[in-house]
């Protein structure tokens, strides 16, 4: 099997939107640049299907598989569609059980790996290799690969009903951007409002006014001033715009701000 795959990054900031791509093939990859036709698409964060500027379902073909990380049944999204098929499973929640934080990577390759029926053995063994790279071993490579496991077993392979794969090479241009960026508008200035990011948490940031002395140290170490003071003179937080970090939550001196997963009471 041969793979290749890369990212696309909008602006650079932690938790901003990211499209990857990745070709698998039994022969030999003669197609390079960005995939503009994907036969399946997994979206790692359902706010994203809303959001135009992501627009993960954007030439998924007729046929095609749409992933969904959710804790919705595929039911909800029947209209997203209906020339595709779609699937949901609950990543986050999984990732959360196993790895106790929500990175996804591995949870990600083993549904699409699962999808389309690629080896166990295989995405085993690319997850290892893609965790090594970057320094992870020991306890915490191994809780991948458990959390990757655990997903495999869960989902089923599916017959994808696309169009016959021919010998394409096609050499895509690089200078086509086709995915949104993190903020609404990059030359302008003063709009990073204007992108509500308070969808892309899987925490929220809760502040105990009971502990609260109203020291500003959260509002002085938040990246995207989405704490203000309200009337009375209380610190408070705009879940608009929060992005659910977490600084807050660590810098807090007095330990006054709380984590909450979102969606569970
Ligand atoms: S850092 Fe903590 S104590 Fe200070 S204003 Fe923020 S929540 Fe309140
Ligand atoms: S989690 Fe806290 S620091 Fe991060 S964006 Fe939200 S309010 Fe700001």
């Amino acid at each position: 099997l041969n793979a290749q795959d890369f990212p696309l990054y909008g602006a650079e900031r932690r938790g901003a939107p990211v499209t990857a791509f990745t070709r698998v093939s039994d022969g030999d990859i003669l197609e390079r640049g960005y995939i503009f036709d994907p036969d399946i698409s997994v979206v790692m964060d359902e706010s994203l299907l809303d959001d135009p500027l992501a627009n993960p379902l954007a030439g998924l073909r007729r046929g095609g598989v749409l992933l969904v990380n959710t804790r919705r049944s595929a039911e909800a999204y029947r209209r997203t569609r209906e020339d595709i098929t779609i699937l949901t499973v609950d990543l986050t929640d999984l990732a959360l059980k196993v790895l106790g934080r929500p990175v996804l990577s591995a949870a990600s390759a083993a549904a699409a790996a699962r999808v389309l029926s690629i080896a166990e053995a295989s995405l085993q063994r690319a997850v290892a290799d893609e965790l090594e790279e970057i320094g992870v071993g020991g306890g915490l490579a191994a809780k991948n690969l458990e959390l990757a496991g655990l997903i495999y077993a869960k989902l089923k392979p599916m017959r994808l009903e696309t169009r016959e794969l021919g010998a394409a090479e096609t050499l895509v241009p690089l200078s086509v951007i086709v995915s949104g960026s993190g903020s609404e508008d990059a030359v302008s200035t003063g709009n990073s409002y204007l992108r509500r990011t308070g969808d892309w948490r899987t925490y929220r940031p809760v502040i105990d006014y009971a502990r609260c002395t109203d020291c500003m140290v959260c509002y002085a170490y938040c990246p995207e001033s989405a704490m203000s003071v309200k009337d009375d003179g209380r610190i408070s937080i705009d879940y608009d715009n929060c992005k659910g970090c977490l600084i807050c939550v660590t810098e807090c001196p007095l330990r006054a701000i709380v984590k909450q997963q979102e969606g569970v009471a």
